[in-house]
């Protein structure tokens, strides 16, 4: 098993003392970083199990960060901490990819239960060649490929780089073709909790995934929206 190294980028002191102190045992190291340029440096320097990024701060803010992790690392889990839910739709926006979010102020259990369920699914990931997985047949729905073995989509022949969360969230819709899922029920299979307030995560995610394969995001047809529920891979795509 890879050790636990998580990141944590916060520049104000007793909130990141109080995240190391509740994270200390669920993880081998956790080194913290007091503002956006060490963070910066920090987290492009190598992969983390997770990192966790504090939105403002001195220098590079939270969604430069993120960003440059991105550009390099698609399946980095990344955890945005933000003072205002004003702030959400850049947070988990198109172009920044953060996996997750707790909006400050926020309970220290509530961000330990959050980490421990993303350190799962990171561990999950990294069993070699997991049996689970071999054993997982490929799927094909119309233009889309999934194999997830080796968690790979391509579109029409042509890979598509998705996140972490985007390939957990389209392998799930895709192995349940026409089945309507709530966010609530998507938040507790994909995220791993059930938290109420956040379902605009998924909203955020499912916007994210859409313009990655569909043809023209603004009229899906692949992940289709039903309206007042949540919902469904179109079972016209397979
Ligand atoms: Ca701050």
């Amino acid at each position: 098993m890879n050790s636990r190294r998580i990141l944590l980028v916060e520049d104000e002191q007793d909130i990141a003392d109080l995240v190391v102190l509740h994270l200390d045992d669920l993880c081998d190291e956790i080194v913290v970083a007091n503002d956006g340029h060490e963070g910066l440096r920090q987290a492009t320097m190598r992969d983390w199990s997770l990192i966790i990024l504090d939105l403002r701060l001195p220098g590079p803010d939270g969604l430069e960060i993120c960003r440059a992790v991105r550009r390099e690392r698609s399946y980095q889990p990344i955890l945005m901490l933000t003072s205002k839910s004003l702030e959400l739709d850049r947070v988990l926006g198109l172009d920044t990819g953060a996996d997750d979010y707790l909006t400050k102020p926020f309970s220290v259990l509530e961000l330990a239960a959050r980490v421990r369920a993303i350190l799962r699914r990171v561990e999950n990931l990294q069993k070699p060649a997991s049996q689970d997985a071999a054993d997982k047949h490929s799927i094909q729905a119309g233009s889309i490929y999934i194999d997830p073995a080796r968690r790979h989509v391509t579109l029409d022949g042509i890979s598509v780089e998705l996140t972490a969360r985007e390939f957990d969230l389209l392998e799930h819709f895709a192995r349940h073709p026409g089945r309507v899922f709530r966010r609530a029920e998507l938040l507790d299979r994909v995220w791993g909790y059930g938290h109420e307030g956040y379902e605009h995560t998924v909203n955020s995610h499912i916007n994210r995934l859409r313009s990655k394969i569909e043809g023209d995001p603004s009229r899906p047809e692949v992940i289709v929206t039903v309206w007042g529920v949540g919902y469904k891979f179109s079972d016209q795509a397979v």
